[in-house]
């Protein structure tokens, strides 16, 4: 049986006193067997780490360099994230993918790095609304997956976790239906079992896309959801706390 995981994403969010306030909350509020982790603006890291020190709650980044060190200005290194005990690295968020021209190859690139350094990629995928009425969702989502398994393996999603967050859905308000959701994760399921059975029924594969305190339930229990990649209701202790209750 998978367990369940729920990852809180404050993109670019929160200030010092915020990211204080907030955490405070979730120490106080959270209670839930499932896996939580939170992912800040990287300049939050050390507070976040000082912070959670002791708590169940772990860390995690929104994104990563797939390079080690040099010149690369702006970027942040895995051994960089490793020195604050991140566990999570958020790769091809839909974000990263459309403000800033991420392609799969970086993508790919990235969950090879992330693997390597020891530490947990969270592969995003998802299609947008214009591909899902184009009926394109399966071919996108198979093409992004795709990338990552070239370049990594099969084998590799043993120690990775699967996001799927169709694009429309985030940050809009505007929730895929349980059944909607459910019917991609068990495409993405069945895509991966055609390879490895085994590696299929293992790898978590998490919803997001307007997960609210409201939707959290009736999502996580279908059969392929493990938990969900939260948003904007993560910005809000109480309902974040209600979110990974839903979990479990
Ligand atoms: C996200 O940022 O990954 C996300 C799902 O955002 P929201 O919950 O706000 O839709």
């Amino acid at each position: 049986m998978r367990s369940k995981l729920v990852i809180a994403n404050w993109k670019m969010n929160a200030d010092k006193a915020g990211v204080a306030n907030l955490l405070a909350g979730y120490v106080e509020s959270i209670n839930s067997a499932a896996q939580v982790a939170v992912c800040p603006p990287a300049p939050y890291l050390q507070q976040v780490q000082e912070q959670l020190a002791g708590t169940d709650i772990v860390s995690g980044a929104q994104d990563v360099s797939q390079f080690e060190s040099g010149a690369y200005t702006g970027e942040v290194s895995l051994s960089m994230l490793a020195e604050f005990d991140c566990r999570y690295v958020l790769l091809g968020h839909s974000e990263r993918r459309s403000l800033f021209g991420e392609q799969d190859k970086d993508v790919a690139e990235k969950f090879v790095a992330t693997l390597k350094a020891g530490l947990t990629p969270v592969l995003c995928i998802g299609e947008t609304r214009e591909q899902r009425l184009a009926n394109e969702t399966e071919s996108v989502v198979s093409r992004q997956l795709d990338a990552v398994i070239d370049a990594a393996g099969i084998a590799a999603f043993a120690d990775a976790v699967i996001a799927y967050e169709p694009v429309w859905a985030i940050g809009t308000g505007d929730t895929a239906t349980p059944e909607q959701a459910q019917q991609v994760h068990k495409l993405v399921r069945d895509k991966l079992a055609a390879i490895d059975a085994d590696i299929a029924q293992r790898v978590p594969v998490l919803y997001g896309g307007s997960v609210n305190a409201g939707n959290a339930k009736e999502l996580f229990a279908m059969s392929d959801i493990d938990g969900g990649l939260v948003g904007g209701a993560s910005l809000d202790s109480v309902a974040f706390a209600a979110i990974c209750a839903a979990a479990g």
